[in-house]
């Protein structure tokens, strides 16, 4: 592809027809990419399109199968990520790098020759240093623990400047921020460039990307299919580069019609009181209170690690409650097992699907009748019905756009889009009064998010409650009627999507606004609402 930068900038790296594959599966086909001093590139794609493998040819943990990189013009090889980093060139990826126990400053200095034999005080005059100087404030002695997901992103950020980094190349890193931090990194990263940092950045946030690029490479199916920029360009046609095709969603406005309050149905969970242990024994939920009608989808945002995955795995039976109780249409249902709350009704869309939802070694079909094989029409007494099996294979993969060979491929070569649609269609197969879906379109890609929130929407309007749990607050608005935040195992506050105020939003999750004033903010629900 012909370079369309301004030129006069040399560039400070070029890809040039890297291919990597892995195995059968080419991740990047012949792609190249230029990253010019002084501006942010942004890289975009759906899942799969091989965004983190190029930019890990980059920064040198994967070395490809085909093609050049050139460091200011001449053909270099780096051995790996610190041959890399020695060379200017520092990664943020999507699982951090740090060292729990370790402080900021120790983390800096980790890996550096000298180590933690270095003077700390030095270093930590310097990070503060750097930290004000490009809004990454963290304190340099606190220990990596004690951060916020975005206080550690900081200082990795920070880590690869300390390093002396000329190129930083960020992967999907606004994904675990709040809306502020979001805000604050964009203008972190702006200020990174106009210093004369090259930046890369990865988002699927068109919004975000718009917002802070300079340049913008599109990545479809492992090959480059467009470069433009924020000028000329805009969400739909990026969204249509991405897929490669108009998507429905950006088409009509996305948000459901939020209903007055007053025309949903009877209550159809309760929950009083519930506290819950986390898996390091601390409480993870510590009194929460939520009421859900029949026809009403309640979001719940929060920051990951709030307790979004215990209040899921409480009502769904799979972790026990310490106490308070929890109420399906108006029956007592604590300490049920999981099998019991699926006959009363209760669908459950898990976090991790692969482990607690399906089983990649198994084919479609076996995924499809995983709960319900040993139950008519599926069995007849100790025998299976191949014909019932194979009938409603074939069905939840036509109705739910699931894009497999056929109901003998095997769950595991799927992509995670299409195994998630199967997973999501084989529990609403049986119209569940209530469906707890934690995180249902993470990692799935934009046309299978398309697919999944058209189903969802399907539900609601059955009549169906739907307790959605997502980090992703642009789903919140668009599939919720109410949004309640949860922090540090509490609610916050509870708002109407429809008039809900995206700053106060973010507020909450970040644990600014307590529960006292969620009363008086824009949007926000009575309480016992
Ligand atoms: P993106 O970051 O755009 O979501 P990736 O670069 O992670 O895409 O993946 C591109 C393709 O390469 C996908 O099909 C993915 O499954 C595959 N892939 C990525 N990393 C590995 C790996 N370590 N082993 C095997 N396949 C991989
Ligand atoms: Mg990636």
């Amino acid at each position: 592809m012909e370079e369309t930068g301004g030129g006069a900038s040399p560039a400070a790296v070029e890809l040039r027809g890297i291919t990597k594959r892995f195995g059968p599966v080419v991740a990047t086909d012949s792609v190249d990419f230029v990253v010019h001093p002084g501006e942010v590139h942004a890289l975009v794609g759906e899942n799969g399109a091989g965004k983190s493998t190029l930019m890990s040819v980059l920064a040198g943990l994967y070395r490809p199968d085909a093609g050049l990189l050139l460091l200011g013009g001449v053909p270099t090889v780096f051995r790996s990520p610190a041959d890399a980093m020695a060379r200017g060139i520092g990664m943020v990826y999507q699982h951090f790098m740090l060292v729990e126990p370790f402080t900021v400053a120790e983390n800096v200095l980790l890996g550096l020759p000298g180590g933690l034999r270095l003077e700390t005080a030095a270093v930590e005059g310097e990070l503060a240093e750097l930290g004000e100087r490009y809004g990454l404030a963290v304190n340099p002695r606190a220990a990596v623990w004690t951060l916020s997901v975005g206080e550690q992103q900081r200082v990795e950020i920070l880590r690869l400047l300390h390093r002396g980094a000329r190129v930083l190349v960020l992967d999907e890193p606004t994904a675990v921020l709040t809306p502020q931090e979001t805000a604050g990194l964009l203008r972190t990263l702006r200020g990174l460039a106009a210093d004369g940092f090259a930046v890369v950045f990865i988002s699927h946030k068109l919004d975000e990307v718009l917002a802070v690029a300079d340049r913008i490479t599109i990545l479809r199916r492992g090959r480059t299919v467009a470069a433009t920029t924020p000028a000329e360009t805009d969400r739909r046609t990026l969204a249509r580069l991405m897929v490669g095709r108009e998507l429905a969603a950006f088409v009509e406005r996305p948000a459901a019609e939020p209903r007055p309050e007053h025309t949903f149905g009877a209550p159809l969970l309760e929950i009083r009181g519930l506290h819950v242990a986390g898996d390091n024994r601390l409480p993870a939920l510590a009194g929460v209170d939520l009421r859900l009608r029949a026809g009403e989808t309640l979001g719940i945002a929060g920051v990951a690690g709030n307790g979004q995955r215990e209040l899921a795995e409480a009502v769904t039976g799979l972790r026990p409650v310490a106490a308070g109780s929890i109420l399906i249409d108006g029956e007592e249902t604590t300490g049920l097992e999981p099998g019991a709350l699926a006959r009363l009704g209760v669908a459950h869309v898990p976090e991790d699907r692969l482990a607690t939802g399906l089983v990649p070694g198994l084919d479609l079909a076996d995924n499809a009748v995983l709960r319900a094989y040993d139950r008519p029409p599926f069995s007849q007494g100790p025998f299976l019905v191949p014909g019932a099996i194979a009938g409603f294979a074939d069905r939840l993969i036509a109705e739910n756009e699931v894009r497999a060979p056929g109901r003998t491929a095997k769950l595991g070569t799927l992509s995670g889009g299409n195994q998630q649609k199967l997973l999501l269609g084989r529990e609403l197969a049986g119209e569940p009064s209530l469906i707890v879906a934690v995180h249902p379109t993470r990692g799935v890609d934009v046309a299978a998010t398309e697919t999944i929130h058209r189903r969802l929407r399907e539900q609601r309007a059955r009549g169906a409650a739907t307790l959605l749990i997502s980090e992703d607050l642009d789903e919140l608005l668009a599939l919720a009627d109410r949004i309640a935040v949860l922090f540090e195992g509490k609610i916050v506050g509870t708002v109407f999507a429809n008039k809900a105020d995206i700053e106060h939003l973010g507020l909450l999750m970040a644990g600014l606004r307590g529960r006292t004033e969620a009363g008086r903010a824009p949007g926000a629900v009575p309480s016992g609402g």
